[in-house]
């Protein structure tokens, strides 16, 4: 059918992967774009520290709390957010509208705030939630991870609860129980498998 993804000649323009904390966001878009150089994966600007292994410009571009106000009041972000109630997290606009110029489609790794925003403002993009297997898998790979504290942790898993009850209102859901498949998926929904 017409709508189908895979049935398309066009990528699409603009597709947003949300999804709870540690729920392997991070992972599928780097595969993903190891396999299909050709999708632009938009680099977002954070108030946070770098974590052991992140390059500025690669992960995030790291800006401090000043410079991030004045990106804002530019307008020169499409979406941002306070995630996880400390860290503030966008989206430069003019990288995604040059990505888009070139016809590359465009994936944004946020979370469900700016995915509610780009809503507003992309009314075209394409809406997908990654879903954990289940409960547990999601707070052993938070765990796994090692990369925040108990207290983090904890304000972590707040979010992912309430993040998981919005699964409803995206597009389509892939449930990330196997990075291959769940890459694969996306990959159609991108319109470029
Ligand atoms: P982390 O600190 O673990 O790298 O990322 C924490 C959260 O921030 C993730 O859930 C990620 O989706 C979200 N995030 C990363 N970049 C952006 C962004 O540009 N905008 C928004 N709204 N959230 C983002």
């Amino acid at each position: 059918s017409p709508t189908s993804p895979s049935a398309s000649s066009a990528p699409r323009p603009v597709t947003v992967l949300a999804g709870p904390t540690a729920v392997g966001k991070g992972t599928v878009s780097a595969a993903i774009r190891r396999r299909y150089p050709q999708i632009w994966l938009s680099v977002s600007a954070t108030t946070r520290a770098p974590r052991p292994g992140e390059i500025d410009g690669v992960h995030y571009r790291f800006v401090s709390d000043k410079e991030f106000t004045r990106l804002v009041e530019d307008g020169q972000m499409l979406e941002w957010a306070v995630v996880h109630g400390r860290h503030r997290y966008g989206t430069p606009r003019r990288s995604v509208e040059e990505a888009r110029e070139a016809g590359r489609p465009v994936l944004l790794e946020i979370d469900l705030a700016g995915a509610r925003q780009v809503r507003e403002t992309l009314p075209d993009a394409c809406f997908v939630f990654l879903a954990p297997p289940d409960w547990d898998t999601l707070v052993a790979r938070l765990v796994g991870r090692g990369t925040e504290g108990p207290e983090e942790r904890e304000r972590r898993l707040a979010t992912a609860r309430q993040e998981l009850a919005a699964e409803s209102e995206f597009d389509v859901t892939i449930v990330n129980d196997d990075l291959d498949r769940a890459t694969d998926e996306l990959a159609r929904v991108i319109g470029v498998l």
